[in-house]
């Protein structure tokens, strides 16, 4: 999108606010498609968590995509959005056997990561064909908070726990149709990643009914410049060729499966913010934008790095300045950064705003959550308004004080 078509939305629908390429989403998609053509049944489940807007999930739907969610508030999302429920993984971590059960019964495909609710859930619904989480212990991770695969992490069923899950599929009758793992974020190096997935190929070879074969995913998607990204072509052809000759040994042509959640949508995005005010002070020059960490938290939470552009003046002299919010706790955005002139009202747009980024906004400091405009066809669409004060007060329980007190409830 250009400088001029961003202005534009922020100008019509306010700031800040939220803008997403349908473009960039349907060339990731296909993209990732065109990397595993040699594979014959390809699977490709959209992370609902990363944006979870209805539209977009109505965009991946006419995509062909499918979903993976991980609450059963995404699963009736992904319903209310028009997909089956056989379009539809469940993988969640640490949720109740009652939630996996609600996920069964719509029809949707489980996928379990632990070993006393795959007991649990394979005596009681034995029928139900159950995908299961594995841990490879592959340390595949760019940053510690996100990378899922190694030894201490939360994630999936321990490879070395293996007999183990056997014996439960032996004693319950259950099926297990799909096997599934998800390394965690920022896979830089194919080769890690083929490594793990030989893991999962000796595991599969244990299982007699599987109908899927699913890498969750990882794709490393660059966030500057000259930075590196997963190469999906080389690992298109690298592992289709794996995963062929996985299936003929096993005998039958399985599904292969994905998850991507920041490959699909994170460059599609961009956060438009306006700036209060530009506040020298002895050591620095700060923009201070109509934002916070309410609204993006990703460079507070994990370090992340969006590259942050001023679109009102792209052609002005480059200083440097700390971007900042208006939240009362520190909440820099991005530190001494190389930006064109900024003046007060300026719109700044921080890239790779698709994935993580609304979806982890909150009202904190009782602001409103921006509106979402979805760029399609060469057409804002708003397709989540701006929060209005209504919504704050929405679900409190406001409690009158100066009621007079009951002397006795006993008449
Ligand atoms: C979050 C998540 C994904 C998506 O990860 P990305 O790094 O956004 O591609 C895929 N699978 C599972 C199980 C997840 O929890």
């Amino acid at each position: 999108m250009t400088n001029v078509q961003l202005l534009k939305i922020a100008e019509e629908f306010g700031s800040p606010v939220y803008v997403y390429d349908a473009e960039k989403i349907s060339n990731q998609y296909n993209r990732l498609t065109g990397a595993f053509k040699n594979v014959k049944n390809l699977k490709i489940n959209y992370a609902v968590k990363a944006l979870s807007n209805i539209s977009i999930l109505k965009f991946f739907n006419k995509l062909g995509s499918g979903i993976d969610t991980v609450s059963i508030q995404e699963v009736n999302l992904g319903l209310a959005a028009g997909f089956l429920p056989e379009q539809i993984i469940f993988t969640p971590n640490g949720v109740s056997l009652t939630e996996i059960e609600q996920a069964a019964k719509l029809g949707v495909q489980i996928n379990i990561d632990n070993l006393s609710i795959l007991e649990q859930f394979g005596t009681k619904h034995p029928k139900t064909p159950v995908c299961i989480r594995i841990n490879p212990h592959v340390m595949a991770g760019g940053n510690a908070n996100i990378s899922v695969g190694h030894i201490d992490s939360k994630f999936g069923i321990s490879i070395h726990q293996i007999p183990h899950l056997l014996r439960i599929v032996e004693n319950t009758k259950m099926t297990i149709n799909g096997i599934h793992m998800h390394t965690g974020s920022d896979i830089l190096d194919i080769d890690v990643f083929l490594y793990a997935s030989e893991i999962l190929f000796e595991t599969a070879k244990q299982f007699k009914n599987l109908d899927f074969v699913d890498f969750g995913s990882g794709f490393k998607v660059p966030y500057k410049d000259g930075d590196i990204e997963t190469n999906i072509e080389e690992l298109g052809k690298k592992l289709s060729k794996k995963f062929n000759s996985f299936c003929k040994a096993y005998g039958k042509e399985l599904t292969l499966a994905f998850e991507p959640g920041k490959f699909l949508v994170s460059e599609s995005g961009s956060f438009l913010t306006k700036v209060n005010t530009v506040k020298q002070t002895t050591s620095t020059v700060f923009a201070q934008v109509d934002s916070g960490f309410n609204h993006l938290i990703r460079p507070m939470l994990y370090g992340s790095h969006h590259d942050i552009k001023n679109i009102s003046n792209p052609n002005g002299r480059e200083r440097f300045y700390t971007v900042v919010g208006y939240i009362c706790e520190t909440d820099t955005f991005g530190n001494n950064r190389r930006i064109n002139e900024i003046n007060d009202g300026d719109i700044l747009s921080f890239k790779n705003a698709g994935a993580y980024c609304f979806s982890m906004a909150s009202n904190y400091n009782s602001r409103y959550r921006p509106a979402e405009v979805l760029w399609y066809n060469n057409k804002a669409h708003l397709i989540r308004k701006r929060e209005t004060f209504d919504d704050i007060l929405k679900n409190q329980v406001e409690i009158n004080f100066s009621e007079k007190k009951e002397t006795s409830l006993v008449k």
